[in-house]
């Protein structure tokens, strides 16, 4: 049987530097991809169709719903999200291990449905480090700065529901530790008997 990809949910509040550790950890990891969701947000500057998000209108997105296209989807900041389950559910039956960069709504319902999936929430060092980088970010207005950091207070109250915490006060710290969490996971026995049947049935004849 061939193996099956381990899913993980990566969940942190907007400035907490989720997108840049989880690029560079599949950089070192090419057995490990990113789920590109579909968003109703605007398109942002260096932002790629299809690379970062699928950007759809949300006539478009409703009508995926409807027809039952999303394994999860929420609405943050007034934007819908939706993880694509055909593409999903491919990837992990190809033994591919896969990353949904979501929230923790989605989280909720993703791990209700797939409960095998692993969970970690990525947290800034201090409130002043977040809202020093949503400011250097420089691509929103104060309002919409104030906003996100009230919203990103509620999300990290959501960070008891997860099996995995990650404090990104340096980035290479923070990178060494969800590559530590990864290599443990492909670590544990079923997907190492999975890699390994041929061995395993050599060592115990
Ligand atoms: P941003 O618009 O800044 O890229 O993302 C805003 C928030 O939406 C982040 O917390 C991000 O994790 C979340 N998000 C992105 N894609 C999805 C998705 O497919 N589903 C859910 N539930 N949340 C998502």
């Amino acid at each position: 049987m061939p193996a099956t990809g381990t899913l993980y949910i990566v969940s942190a509040p907007s400035g907490a530097g989720k997108t840049s550790l989880v690029k560079a950890l599949i950089d070192s990891q090419p057995q490990v991809r990113v789920s590109v969701s579909h968003t109703t947000r605007a398109i942002r500057p260096g932002e790629v169709d299809g690379v970062n998000y699928h950007f759809v209108s949300r006539e478009d997105f409703l009508e995926r719903l409807e027809r039952n296209e999303f394994l999860e989807h929420a609405e943050v900041f007034g934007n819908l999200y939706g993880t694509s389950q055909r593409w999903l559910e491919d990837t992990l039956a190809a033994g591919q291990d896969l990353i949904l960069e979501i929230d923790w709504q989605g989280a909720q319902q993703v791990r209700r449905l797939m409960p095998a999936a692993r969970s970690i929430f990525i947290l800034p060092p201090t409130q002043e480090a977040l809202r020093q980088r949503l400011t250097n970010r420089g691509q929103d207005s104060e309002d919409i700065i104030e906003r996100r950091m009230r919203e990103a207070v509620s999300e990290m109250s959501h960070y008891v529901e997860y099996d995995y915490l990650v404090i990104n006060d340096d980035f290479a710290h923070a990178l060494a530790d969800l590559q530590a969490i990864f290599r443990a996971n492909q670590l544990r026995q079923e997907p190492q008997q999975q890699r390994f049947e041929g061995l395993l049935r050599q060592l115990l004849a």
